[in-house]
């Protein structure tokens, strides 16, 4: 008998399947529900059960894989899923990422994958470029923006306790006192996040806002640091947040980081994708005078999960919080023969440099443009369907490609709209055909959509509304 795992034919129809199924799938996202809770219950326990003993083979194995995913997966890609802040993968990127998976590379080392560290040098200068972020600084793809704010906090936390006279990688933090940590009331949870992982605290973290929209208190942040007296401290500074889609004023962070001790890292998940538009351009300006920014690649750029960013504005801080390896190195300023596992936190690593390579050269800056703009066109329509009806409020100006709103239909009273819109958001993801999150924001409960994915259109939006009557008045019989 052969070896299944060495059956060629069967290898080669197990790709075969799962491409003549992805055209039928990717074409169907606009119109099926998002969430189709009667496939899950059919299809979801089918992914349990013991280790097999014996195998199914190949094509079994993937046959049966790619029906539960295809029928049971969310729509997450799909032009209607507004909830977090997710975007899809433009078409290039998904092949790009199938390109991934099929060369399998180390991607970590230049000496196990030269393909991808010259990929990786050569998209971080583009996506460089593309934000406005000097070519100088240093880079590195991360799984995520959460793991690139370790990465830029990292290298903030190695400055730090450098200004203290200690090396923080080889000796760790004890004996240090608590990094000072300031930002606005917009910060995302993942910065305490990092903090925690960093082994700074994530309740070290002082916000100072002007009002319950977060909106920074930059008078009051500057007299923190004031206090602190030339004592080495991070300032963080949030460029889109995920209910309103503020920003902190990054240029007025910028001048003061450089009056004070400070370094400034920006986190710019999404946010950092209005530098692209010159109608946004100006809340991304001060980005281009931070010492970290994090972004995010499988949110506005449109490409698949995983994939994030993070610049550093001295390319020494990642060497340094990051070459544990016994190699004392520093990365040519030109980028030949990076290992780039030196620079991030991960090791072992996947080509992920290979999708944003692909989508780039697809669409280019003029591509990626006009794919923000329709986002900011539909957003802004959104707003204006909001405003100009009578039973929803629109809580937040329409600042990026977010929108933050409540139904507010006659006959529910103040006092329960909270409650009604909590039950509205939960029972809209129970209908399937949109994905729209509750969240809090100014103390009460609200809808709020990000538009981020490059299928979503005008028509999308328009839809919305509709749908949310319609729950709306079966909730309220
Ligand atoms: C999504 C998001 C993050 C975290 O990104 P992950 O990729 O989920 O780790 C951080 N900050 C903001 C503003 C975000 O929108």
């Amino acid at each position: 008998m052969t070896d299944p795992i060495d059956d060629r034919d069967e290898a080669a129809a197990a790709l075969e399947r799962v491409f003549r199924a992805a055209g039928p799938y990717l074409d169907g996202l606009p119109d099926r529900p998002v969430r189709d809770a009667k496939a899950e219950d059919l299809l979801l326990g089918h992914l349990g059960g013991p280790l097999p003993e014996t195998g199914d083979g190949t094509l079994a194995s993937v046959e049966e894989l790619l029906r539960i995913a295809t029928e049971a997966a969310t729509g997450t890609s799909g032009p209607r899923f507004f909830h977090l802040v997710v975007g899809g993968a433009t078409p290039a990127a998904m092949a790009g990422d199938w390109i991934t998976s099929l060369v399998d590379q180390a991607a970590g080392l230049h000496v196990a994958s030269p393909l991808a560290a010259r990929a990786e040098t050569t998209v971080l200068a583009w996506l460089k470029d593309l934000f406005g972020i000097p070519a100088s600084y240093g880079g590195v793809l991360t799984p995520s923006a959460t793991l690139a704010h370790v990465t830029g906090l990292a290298c903030a936390r190695t400055w730090w306790a450098g200004q203290h006279g200690v090396d923080v990688a080889a000796d760790g933090l004890s004996g240090l006192p608590a990094m000072p940590v300031l930002t606005s009331g917009l910060v995302h949870p993942s910065t305490r996040k990092a903090l925690q992982i960093l082994g700074c605290g994530r309740d070290t973290l002082r916000t100072f806002s002007r009002d319950d929209t977060g909106r920074l208190d930059l008078r009051a942040l500057a007299d923190a640091l004031a206090v602190l007296d030339g004592a080495p401290a991070v300032v963080v500074g949030n460029l889109g947040d995920v209910y309103s889609g503020d920003s902190d004023p990054l240029d007025a962070l910028a001048d003061l980081v450089e009056r004070h001790n400070a370094w400034l890292h920006v986190d710019g998940a999404f946010g950092l994708f209005a530098a692209l538009s010159p109608r946004t351009a100006h809340f991304a300006r001060g980005v281009e005078r931070a010492h970290s920014v994090t972004a995010d690649g499988h949110k506005w750029l449109n490409v698949p999960y995983e994939s994030g960013f993070s610049f550093v504005r001295d390319r020494e801080f990642l060497a340094r919080a990051f070459g544990g390896w016994g190699v004392s190195y520093l990365p040519e300023a030109d980028g030949a023969e990076v290992d780039y596992n030196t620079l991030g936190p991960e090791s072992s690593r996947r080509a992920r440099a290979l999708p944003i390579w692909a989508t780039l050269r697809a669409y280019g800056r003029d591509g990626y443009r006009a794919m923000v703009e329709r986002h900011l066109d539909a957003a802004a329509h959104l707003g204006r369907l909001l405003d100009a009806s009578d039973d929803f409020e629109l809580l937040a100006p329409v600042r990026l490609s977010i929108v933050c709103f409540r139904y507010r239909p006659p006959g529910v009273p103040d006092d329960r709209l909270d409650d009604f819109n909590t039950r509205l958001g939960e029972a809209v993801l129970r209908d399937g055909r949109f994905f729209v999150g509750t969240a809090a924001y100014r103390g009460a409960k609200v809808l709020r959509c990000a538009l981020v994915n490059w299928r979503t259109t005008d028509a999308d939006v328009e839809a919305l509304l509709p749908v949310l009557r319609e729950v709306g008045r079966q909730l309220a019989e």
